[in-house]
């Protein structure tokens, strides 16, 4: 279902997808009252942005980016701060798991069949927009920055880069 070569169609629907987000992207801005904060560097790209996070009780409450990057770190970041909203830690390292795998698996892998997505299944369904990256190898690393940098900010990492 999920599969990218499957049609003209389903492509052109992921790049909208990734262009709405990375033209109008959500969450901008710094989280008042947050529990962490980390900055992402993708030096490969020159993408650079701050990502700040509300965790109460195992939840993350809120997740907002600031910076400057490529439509796709841009994209991604906006994508995810709308997805990882009211999730548990656990269920944003299962869905940051499932962006790996949408951003370098082969084209035919059967996304659905993972074990991973369980109740998540639609919120991955909407990430599969993210695998235009697949190939261009260069590109996962902007499609995975904001997920490692929230990682880290979770961790209580402030820092981390993409080399
Ligand atoms: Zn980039």
């Amino acid at each position: 279902m999920f599969g990218l070569s499957d049609s003209e169609d389903l492509k052109s629907l992921y790049q909208e997808i990734i262009l709405d987000h990375g033209k109008n992207p959500r969450n901008q801005g710094t989280v008042e009252g947050h529990t962490c904060d980390a900055n992402g560097n993708n030096p490969l790209c020159g993408d650079r942005i701050l990502v700040t996070a509300k965790v109460d009780e195992g939840f993350i409450e809120e997740a907002a980016f600031t910076g400057k990057g490529c439509a796709i770190s841009i994209a991604s970041a906006s994508m995810m701060t709308e997805i990882v909203k009211g999730r548990t830690i656990d269920e944003f390292k299962k869905l940051f798991a499932s962006v790996r795998a949408v951003c370098t698996e082969s084209d035919d892998v059967d996304i659905e069949s993972m074990s991973v997505f369980g109740e998540l299944e639609e919120d991955v369904s909407r990430l599969a927009a993210l695998g235009g990256v697949r190939n261009f190898p260069m590109r996962v690393k902007c499609a995975t920055l904001a997920w490692h940098t929230l990682l880290s900010c979770l961790e209580g990492n402030k820092s981390v880069s993409t080399e």
